[in-house]
This record gives structure tokens, sequence and C-alpha cells, in this order.
């Protein structure tokens, strides 16, 4: 007698049926999508996957925790958040995945983001599932002391589900280092337990040297060795970044040590272009801004006479070799990534997570553009959070020096996967699918060790 369920279902049932499991959720189906194309093509002749159902399994979070949180602001009014947990999958190691605080968190952002978390820890080699959380909370415009009451609050919920075992949060987007400290203090209090649960911790209690710097080097290294593939190098190169964060300052400053010059930097206002490079010094003055006086990018602009501010506007039309969005989802369209096609960029590598739209991917792809996906590109932050993990484990400090060979190492690791998967034996290697196919195979492999669980 045939099965209900079709073990061959193509393509479009497969997503026929995501769309309807997840009504309105547009950000997971899009990051389904994108994964789903390249394994299909991969297991078309694997018939155990699809007898275990693998994909439609990882493609189905193994929790989602949703929870409210009260806190009261300076003013003594009652405020009521939405947090979230979302644990996609351990089936190689603990869940591992950011904590973001942004307005437009919600269950399909942070669906979306545990699962590429799943493909992109999987790709860095270390025992790390996929997870991510968040809240609707913008510490924006915040008092150091509402923030502490938000992430206390959030915490009184949260540290129930997680575990230096279970699953190790970290910073993302409006979660940096004063946000993790007050987290670890509340779980710390309430567990009575100093144990290695977040990482992305101050150095001064468990934290790893390289942490903050991981992901935005590591995005300009995944692009160093795209371009060295090619025979070319960052050097004498533009680059044009979007975001002014953890990420884009990092990369900003990776570009710069390499001897590139970044043109531009954002924030959800507008972006500052400015022709003579920001250099180190500028790059400092932005940390600065960001992190101490919690400023707008505009401000640039009144300190370096050289630039100019567009309120509104994204940095794509900018005349560059090089593109790294380092800001948010969907912040790169098709009409932009065309933009940067005509103005000649060369490579494009992802500091943000799903940064370019499915139409953006593909204005690159058909234009043979070297493009590094978020989920290879960015994996160097996770990969030193493992590392953080480790070392929290065995009571150990690694230093900056050997923490930098670490995170190179392990770019290149990354680098050699997405070339082994994805090379199309014309020259062209296309990352996304070697980062896909190479994340999901060792997921996969575990799963049916398993059994059906
Ligand atoms: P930060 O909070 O430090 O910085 C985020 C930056 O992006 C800010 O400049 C912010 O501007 C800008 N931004 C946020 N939302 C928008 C928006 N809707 N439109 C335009 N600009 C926006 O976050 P991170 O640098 O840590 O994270 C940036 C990206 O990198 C995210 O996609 C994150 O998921 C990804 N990532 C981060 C990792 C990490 O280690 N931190 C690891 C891997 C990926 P504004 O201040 O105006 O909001």
């Amino acid at each position: 007698m045939a099965s209900v369920y079709d073990r061959h279902v193509d393509l479009n049932q497969f997503m026929e049926g995501v769309k309807k499991r997840n009504p309105g959720q547009t950000e997971f189906i899009q990051a389904v999508q994108e994964v789903a194309q390249d394994i299909y093509e991969f297991i078309e002749d694997k018939e155990e996957y699809h007898e275990a159902q693998i994909l439609r399994r990882i493609a189905e979070p193994d929790r989602v925790v949703s929870f409210r949180v009260c806190w009261e602001d300076d003013n003594h009014n009652i405020r009521v958040q939405r947090g979230f947990r979302i644990q996609n999958n351990n089936a190689i190691g603990p869940y591992k995945g950011g904590i973001r605080f942004h307005p437009s968190v919600n269950e399909s952002v942070l669906k979306f983001l545990a699962f590429e978390q799943t493909f992109k820890n999987s790709l860095t080699g270390l025992p790390m599932g996929g997870g991510k959380g968040g809240a609707n909370f913008n510490p924006r415009g915040k008092s150091d002391a509402e923030v502490m009451r938000f992430c206390q609050s959030f915490m009184t919920e949260l540290y129930r589900h997680i575990g230096p075992d279970t699953d190790v949060p970290a910073g993302d987007i409006g979660v940096g280092g004063r946000e993790i400290g007050y987290m670890f203090g509340q779980y710390k209090r309430i567990t009575n337990r100093w144990e290695g649960v977040l990482t992305g911790k101050g150095q001064e209690y468990g934290g790893s040297q390289m942490r903050p710097e991981a992901t935005g080097y590591g995005a300009v290294y995944f692009l160093q060795n795209m371009l060295k593939h090619k025979g070319e190098d960052v050097e004498g190169k533009t680059a044009v970044i979007s975001g002014s964060g953890n990420v884009a300052t990092h990369a900003a400053e990776m570009i710069t040590k390499l001897g590139g010059k970044v043109l531009t930097l954002s924030d959800s206002g507008g972006f500052i272009h400015d022709p003579d490079g920001i250099d180190q010094e500028k790059i400092d003055w932005i940390k600065h801004l960001k992190n101490v006086k919690r400023g707008r990018i505009s401000e640039y602009v009144d300190e370096f006479k050289s630039a100019e501010y567009h309120e509104d506007a994204r940095p794509w039309s900018v005349k560059c070799d090089l593109a790294l969005p380092c800001a948010t989802q969907n912040e790169l369209n098709a009409d932009e990534a065309k933009a940067l096609v005509d103005n000649g960029v060369q490579g494009v590598s992802e500091g943000a997570n799903m940064p370019t739209t499915l139409d953006g991917v593909k204005v690159f792809h058909d234009a043979k553009i070297m493009y590094g996906p978020g989920k290879a590109a960015n994996a160097g932050g996770v990969a030193v959070s493992g590392l953080e993990m480790s070392q929290n484990s065995e009571r150990i400090s690694w230093n900056h020096e050997r923490l930098g060979e670490m995170l190179t190492d392990l770019m290149e690791g990354i680098h050699e996967k997405c070339v082994e998967y994805g090379d199309d034996g014309d020259g062209y290697v296309d990352y996304v699918k070697g980062a896909n196919i190479a994340g999901f195979k060792k997921v996969a492999d575990a799963m049916l060790a398993f059994g059906v669980v």
C-alpha cells in the first residue's frame, strides 16, 4: 500500500509544505528556500536522507520558546516585551546562537536565524548545534539602568532553557558586552553557578580574546580566501561596508589592516561616504561614538569634513571593488546588487545574516561575482564563541595571537569546504551551494545515526 507520506516530494511541493506550516513567516521561508534548492540537488540520489525526512526535520525547530518580559522604565511605567529562544537543532552539539534585541524581532526572524545558524555552526567543524533568541526590545535611547532591568527580566525566564551543555547564547544586534554582562550576572545570581553559559563575555569574567573582533575579521578573511583563490588580494582595493556596529567596524578595521580603503559605513538612518577612506583613527572614533556615546553615524560628518552623509539611503550605489553588508537581513536587493555589478564589484562577503535578497544573490551568481554568504563568511564569530566555550570548560585562556591564528585557520577551512562542494568545474565557485551542502551533510549524518528522534 502506498504511504501517505511521499518521500520524494519535489522542491516545489516541499516549499508549499513549509509555507503552509509557517504562515506569514517570510524570512524563515526565504532562508529554507535558499538552502532547500541546493540540498535537493545534492540528495537526489541519496535515498537514506529522503527516507529519514532529514531536510523536513531540520526545517522544523526542535523547540520554540516564547515568553513575556516585564520591566519598569525610569518613569515607573511597566513595559511588556516578548522574548524568544528558538532551539533549532542539537544533532552535533549544544544549541548555540546569538540573542538579538531589536523592535523588528519576531518568531519568523529568529527561526530564520536559528535555521541558518545550524548550517553555519556545522561548517566551523566545532561541536555546536543551532539556536537563536531575542526580544522586540529596543536598547536605543534607553538608560543603562533600563537596559539592566530588561536584561535581568529576560534572563529570569531564559535561564531555565539554557546551560553550558544545553544551549549557549551569545550577542547579536543590540546585544553587546554591556547586555551580556547584565544577563550573565543575573544567570549567576539565579543559579548560583559560574559556568560558560553565554559567550561574548568580558575578559575579566571568562570572555575570550578575539571574540569582539572575530565576526568582522572573519568576514574579511573569508573574502581574502575567495580573492586568493582567484590570484587576487585585498590590498589597494576599495570597500563599501554597511552597518556601524560590532561586525561592521571590525570588518572595516581588517580591510584597512590589509591595505584596502573603506569608503562607507551606515546605520538605520543613512550612510556616510568618505572618499579619503575610513582609516583606523576614524574607526576608533566610530567605536567610541557607538559603544560609549551611543550616538548616530550622521555625527561622523561633523567630525570629518571629507565625508558626506546620505540620509535614508544605503551605500550600494558607491563604486567599489569589494562590498561587505554588515547590518541586517534583506538590506541589499536585486537593483542594488545590479548597481554594484555595473560599478565593477569583484567580491561580496556577508558579515550580516542573509543581507542579500534571493533575487540579489541571483544577480551576483549570474554575473559570476565572488559571493560569500553569511553562513560561511560570518562564521568566525561563532567559531571563536566555540573556542570561548572550550576555554571556559578547561578553565584556561588562550592569548590574542593564538586565537588570531585559530580564527585564520578556521576561516580557511570553511572556505575549503565551500570550494569542495561548490566548485562548478568551470573555475567559478558557488559558495552558497558549497556552504549549504557542507553544512547540511554533517548535521544530516549525525541525525541518521540517532534514528527517529
Ligand atoms: P550591532 O547591534 O553591533 O550593529 C548593528 C548595525 O546594523 C547598526 O549599525 C545598526 O544601526 C544597523 N542596523 C540594524 N538594523 C538595521 C536596519 N533595519 N536597517 C539598517 N541598519 C540596521 O550588531 P552586530 O554588528 O553584532 O550584527 C550585525 C549583523 O551581523 C547582524 O545581521 C547579525 O546577525 C550578524 N552577525 C553578528 C555576529 C556577532 O558576532 N555580533 C555573528 C554573526 C553574524 P542602528 O544603530 O541604526 O540600528
